[in-house]
C-alpha cells in the first residue's frame, strides 16, 4: 500500500537507472477521496503544528481528504510529510524554510522563526493551487487527487522584518501567515516600535519639575507630547536607561526597542551641547546617533532602533551607528509617482539612504505607499513599488515597513497588500505576471478591464507629470490623470468589468468595492466645478452612499472621517442651496494677504460658491502663525441677514480653528460697527472638520469685515509644538 504513494516517471529510456539515484518523483497526498500520506511534527513545535493544520485544513477542502497529524514519536512512513522547524543548515535564515522531495516523502524545514509555516503556505500556493486574496477570500481546485512534483526550493525572506498593512490583518489569521507578516508587537518590546520618546518619558510626567529635559529653540525650552529631548542631558539619559532597563526585565524574550524621536519636525533641542554634536556631524542625527550608541554600549545584547526621519533623515558624517543601533529610515517627503531614483524628492532620500547604507548594515525602511487624506481615491503607484523594494534591499535594509493602509474600501486594499507582501519576500517577483494573477483569480472575468484600467490610469499619471503624493487629492489630477475623457473611459471599463461578472455576485461584489475611490473621485472633482448637473450628482452621491453602506467602509482617511457622513455633508455643503450667497463674486481684500501659495486662489476662492474639502490643496485660503482681517465689498449697501465663514480643522497638517472671530458691518468701509464676537473652543480631534462660524442679524451694510484672532502657534500638545500654526477659510456665505 505504502509503496504505491510514491510513483515514478519512467518515460524516458534512461529513467530506470536515473530515477533511483535523482528520484523524479511524485508524492501522492489524497489519492481518489482517501488520505494516503500523514503529517508528523518532528519537534511538536507550536510552530510545526500550524504548517500542519494549514495544510491539514486546504487538503480537505480541495479533496475531502483529511491527512493525520501525528506527533514525534511516531515512525515515518514513505511517504509521509515530515515537518522540522530546527533544520541546522546554513542555507536558511530567520523565517526561512526548504521544501525537499526526498524517497520518505516531503520535508518542509526551516532554522527558526516561522519558516516551516511559510514552506506549507508555499506548498499549497505554489504546487497544490491555493490562492489566498483577501480577508477570508481565498480560490482552490476541488479535486479527489492530489499530488505533488519532485520539490527541491530553498526560500529565504529578503528582509528579516516584514510589516504591512490590510483590514483582513486584524480578524484574518490566516491571512496574515499566508503573507508571512510580523507585527510590532511580536518583535519590539512592549510594543515601543515608534515615535517612543514621549512613552518613555512622559511630558505631562516631567515637563513642569524638568524642562530641561527637553529642546531647546526659539529661546526656550518646549516640553510636549510631540517635542523633542535634549539628548546631551545627563540625567536624562539614565532616567531612560533605567526606563529600558526595567522594560526588557518585564519583557523576557524580547531584544529590539524603539527610542525614537517623537512625530513632529524641527522639534530637536538647539541647546549649545546638542548644536555642537550636529554642527560637528553636519546633520541633526548626530545627537541623536551619540545618544542611541551610549544606550547601544550600555545594553550591548539588546538592539536599538531609532528614527531617520524628516529633520532628522541624513546621517551623521563622523559617527557610525554601533551594529545594534537599527536606523529606521523613512522617505516620507517623496513623491510616488515614479520610482525614487526618478525625482528630486527621491533623490534626497537616495543620498540619505546611500549615506545610512554606507555606515550602517542595520537599517529599517519605512515607506509609504499610501494617500493619508484620503484612503478612497485612486491611487496609481504599483508601477514603482518594485524599484523601491529593490533599492531598499540594495542598500543594506533588513527590515522593511511598507505603509499603505490598504483599508477596507481603499484604493485596490487587496491587489496592494497582494503585491507589497510578495515583493518584502522576494523583490525579483515578476510584477506583472502576479498582478495580472491576482486580478484574473480575484475579480474573475473582470480581471482584464481593471488591469487595463490600472495601466490606463497609471500612464496618464505620468503623462500629466503632475505629483502624486501622501497627501494627495483627486481635485489635482483632475485636470491630469482624472480628467473628463479619461474618467469616461474608466467607467466604461468598470462598466464592462461589473457586466462580466454580472452573473456573478463574489465577483460582482468585489468590482463593485474596488470602483469606490473611481466614484469618490468624481464626486470630489464635481464638488469644484460650477457648471455641473446636480441630478446626476445626486444620484452618483446616492450610489456612493450605498456601497459604502453595502461594503462597510469604515473611513475615508487617516482622520477617521466617516464616508456616510461625508454624504452627508456633501449635501448641504456642496449641493446648491436655494438660497445663494449675496456675497458671490464679490472682492475680497486681505491684511495681511495669505501665505505664498494661497495668494492667487483668494482672489476668487472665498466668494466663488465653492466649499473647500478635506485636503487643503484645493479651494481652501491660509496663513501661517498670523492674524488676518478678510474684508468683503458686496457692491452697495443692502440687507444682510447672515454671515457664514467656513474653517478648516486638520490637525495632521498643523492647521487649527481659529481663537476668536470678530465680524463688523460698514456702509462707507471706514467705519464699522462690531456685529458679533465668537470665541471658538480648542479642538483636539484628530477627525478633518469644517467649522462654520454664523453670525444671524439683520443688518444694512455693504462691506463686511472678518477679523480672525488665529492660534499662531502649535501647543504643546501638538506634533509642532512651539512652530507656527496655520489656519484656513474658504468659503464666505452671505445671504
Ligand atoms: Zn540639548
Amino acid at each position: 500500500m505504502l509503496i504505491l504513494n510514491w510513483t515514478r516517471t519512467t518515460t524516458t529510456l534512461f529513467s530506470t537507472l536515473l530515477v533511483i539515484s535523482i528520484g523524479h518523483a511524485q508524492l501522492t497526498l489524497v489519492d481518489n477521496g482517501t488520505s494516503s500520506s500523514r503529517i508528523i511534527l518532528l519537534n511538536n513545535h507550536p510552530e510545526e503544528r500550524t504548517a500542519a493544520l494549514l495544510l491539514q485544513d486546504f487538503v480537505e477542502k480541495i479533496s475531502g481528504a483529511k491527512l493525520p497529524i501525528y506527533p514525534t514519536n511516531e515512525s515515518i512512513r514513505r511517504g509521509d510529510i515530515l515537518i522540522n522547524n530546527a533544520d541546522g543548515s546554513a542555507n536558511l535564515t530567520e523565517d526561512g524554510f526548504h521544501l525537499a522531495c526526498s524517497d520518505h516523502g516531503i520535508t518542509i524545514s526551516s532554522a527558526g522563526g516561522k519558516g516551516v509555516i511559510y514552506g506549507a503556505v508555499t506548498l499549497l500556493e505554489q504546487y497544490l493551487g491555493v490562492d489566498y486574496f483577501g480577508e477570508f477570500e481565498y480560490n482552490y481546485p476541488k479535486q479527489k487527487t492530489i499530488t505533488l512534483p519532485n520539490v527541491d526550493q530553498i526560500d529565504n525572506p529578503a528582509f528579516r522584518y516584514r510589516q504591512s498593512q490590510n483590514y483582513a490583518l486584524s480578524a484574518d489569521t490566516v491571512y496574515r501567515l499566508w503573507n508571512r507578516l510580523e507585527m510590532p508587537t511580536e518583535v519590539f518590546a512592549a510594543g515601543y516600535w515608534v515615535h517612543t520618546f514621549d512613552r518613555l518619558l512622559p511630558s505631562d510626567q516631567y515637563g513642569k519639575t524638568h524642562p530641561e529635559y527637553y529642546a531647546y529653540f526659539d529661546g526656550k525650552r518646549h516640553p510636549g507630547k510631540a517635542s523633542q529631548w535634549c539628548l546631551t542631558n545627563e540625567d536624562l539619559f539614565e532616567i531612560v536607561a533605567r526606563r529600558i532597563d526595567s522594560i526588557f526585565q518585564a519583557n523576557p524574550g524580547k531584544n529590539i526597542i524603539s527610542v525614537s524621536q517623537n512625530d513632529g519636525n524641527f522639534t530637536n533641542c538647539t541647546c549649545e551641547k546638542c548644536k555642537a554634536i550636529d554642527d560637528y556631524e553636519g546633520a541633526l542625527s548626530g545627537s541623536i546617533i551619540t545618544f542611541l550608541n551610549k544606550l547601544a554600549a550600555r545594553f550591548p545584547d539588546k538592539e536599538f532602533s531609532t528614527l531617520a526621519y524628516l529633520y532628522s533623515m541624513h546621517p551623521p558624517r563622523h559617527i557610525k551607528p554601533l551594529p545594534n543601533v537599527n536606523i529606521m529610515l523613512c522617505d516620507i517627503d517623496c513623491n510616488r509617482e515614479v520610482s525614487l531614483t526618478e525625482n528630486a524628492s527621491g533623490r534626497d532620500f537616495m543620498k540619505a539612504m546611500e549615506g545610512w547604507s554606507a555606515i550602517s548594515d542595520n537599517i529599517f525602511i519605512w515607506d509609504y505607499g499610501i494617500n493619508f487624506d484620503n484612503y478612497v481615491s485612486p491611487f496609481p503607484n504599483f508601477h514603482i513599488l518594485q524599484d523601491n523594494i529593490r533599492l531598499f534591499k540594495k542598500n543594506h535594509a533588513t527590515m522593511h515597513f511598507s505603509q499603505i493602509a490598504s483599508s477596507r474600501g481603499g484604493d485596490f486594499a487587496e491587489l496592494r497588500s497582494y503585491l507589497v507582501n510578495r515583493l518584502m519576500w522576494n523583490p525579483e517577483l515578476n510584477l506583472d505576471s502576479l498582478m495580472q494573477h491576482f486580478l484574473n483569480g480575484y475579480y474573475g472575468a473582470a480581471g482584464p478591464s481593471i488591469y487595463q484600467y490600472i495601466k490606463v490610469m497609471e500612464g496618464a499619471l505620468l503623462g500629466s507629470g503632475i505629483r502624486l503624493w501622501i497627501y494627495d487629492s483627486p481635485v489635482s489630477h483632475k485636470s491630469g490623470m482624472l480628467k473628463p475623457e479619461l474618467m469616461r473611459r474608466y467607467n466604461r471599463l468598470f462598466d464592462k468589468a461589473e457586466a462580466s461578472v454580472a452573473q456573478n455576485p463574489t465577483y460582482l461584489k468585489r468590482v463593485q468595492r474596488s470602483r469606490l475611490p473611481l466614484q469618490y473621485a468624481e464626486l470630489e472633482i464635481a464638488r469644484t466645478e460650477t457648471a455641473v448637473d446636480f441630478e446626476d450628482i445626486n444620484r452618483k452621491l446616492d450610489l456612493f452612499e450605498a456601497r459604502v453602506k453595502e461594503f462597510q467602509v469604515p473611513t475615508l482617511n487617516e482622520r477617521h472621517n466617516d464616508p456616510v457622513d461625508y454624504c452627508q455633508l456633501y449635501r448641504t455643503r456642496y449641493l446648491p442651496a436655494a438660497n445663494k450667497s449675496i456675497a458671490l463674486g464679490a472682492g475680497v481684500a486681505y491684511e495681511p494677504l495669505p501665505g505664498k501659495k494661497y495668494q492667487e486662489i483668494s482672489k476668487t476662492a472665498l466668494t466663488d460658491g465653492l466649499f473647500g474639502g478635506s485636503t487643503f490643496v484645493e479651494s481652501w485660503v491660509g496663513w501661517e502663525g498670523q492674524d488676518a482681517t478678510i474684508v468683503m465689498d458686496l457692491g452697495k449697501v443692502q440687507s444682510v441677514h447672515s454671515i457664514e465663514a467656513d474653517f478648516l480643522h486638520q490637525l495632521g497638517a498643523w492647521i487649527l480653528l481659529p481663537e476668536q472671530v470678530t465680524y463688523s458691518y460698514s456702509s462707507d468701509g471706514k467705519s464699522y460697527t462690531t456685529w458679533e464676537t465668537h470665541t471658538i473652543p480648542e479642538d483636539r480631534s484628530p477627525q478633518v472638520k469644517f467649522v462654520g462660524i454664523k453670525t444671524e442679524i439683520p443688518v444694512q451694510a455693504r462691506y463686511l469685515k472678518i477679523d480672525v484672532i488665529a492660534t499662531k502657534e502649535c501647543p504643546t500638545w501638538h506634533y509642532g509644538v512651539g512652530h507656527p500654526s496655520w489656519f484656513f477659510v474658504d468659503e464666505v456665505t452671505v445671504r
